[in-house]
């Protein structure tokens, strides 16, 4: 086989190869938590917290709801029992009965406003739960299928890399050398002869340059620097 055929075979693995890797790096990319995943995650968490902390506010409310009611009541007790003889001392009572009947009012509407709070975060929570569900669901399918092309893509690399190995062996190391320069240069090394043109470059070749190509002397194209390779 002449020397320009194995190089452009060795460029057939290559590109396999690239395009391989490229493909790897992008199932690499999207495996792992996905954008939606996080913020569906993030969402709930966040509805999780904010319902401890109103819980905690309701709890409070609710104690200091129950207090003022006991306060309430003692000096009910206290003004009803018919001890206190002195008028004065009966109407600062009462004013203070009122005082405190005044605060318990304010306080159960907080209350109110709590529980209708906890109801709205708990209802955010049951929403965003079922929602991260499905989510969830549907990554996870998405993660065995793009954990399978890795591994498939993995394997045929480990294949392409045997096959580069192998075909590189055939080539002597200072040809194989001018390939790799070439090709950091261009990106491809070689350029197929067709009708007397480098299709790395398109230039017509001098009729001298074809027809060395063509009895499989290895020669570059003047214009691009490509190894020229006729089929
Ligand atoms: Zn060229």
């Amino acid at each position: 086989m002449g020397l320009s055929r194995l190089l452009y075979e060795l460029q057939q693995i290559d590109l396999e190869l690239q395009k391989g890797q490229e493909a790897l790096d992008k199932f690499e990319r999207q495996l792992g938590e996905t954008e939606i995943l996080i913020r569906v995650k993030t969402d709930l968490a966040l509805a999780q917290n904010y319902l401890a902390e109103v819980e905690t506010k309701q709890r409070d409310a609710e104690w200091e709801v129950e207090d003022l009611e006991t306060k309430i009541g003692e000096l009910k007790t206290k003004l009803y029992s018919g001890k206190i003889k002195n008028p004065k001392e009966l109407l600062n009572l009462e004013h203070e009965v009122e005082a405190l009947k005044k605060q318990l009012k304010e306080k159960e509407d907080r209350l109110l406003d709590l529980m209708g709070e906890v109801e709205v975060v708990r209802d955010r929570i049951r929403i965003n739960s079922e929602k991260l569900k499905e989510v969830q669901e549907k990554w996870q399918k998405e993660q065995e299928i793009l954990a399978q092309k890795r591994n498939e893509t993995k394997e045929k690399l480990t294949q392409l890399a045997q096959k580069r190995e192998m075909s590189a062996a055939q080539i002597d190391s200072s040809t194989l050398q001018l390939y790799e320069q070439v090709r950091l240069k261009k990106g491809q090394a070689v350029a197929k002869v067709e009708q007397g043109r480098c299709q790395g470059c398109r230039i017509t070749l001098p009729v001298g340059g074809w027809q060395q190509v063509r009895v499989g002397m290895l020669v570059m194209c003047d214009n691009c620097g490509r190894i020229l390779h006729l089929d």
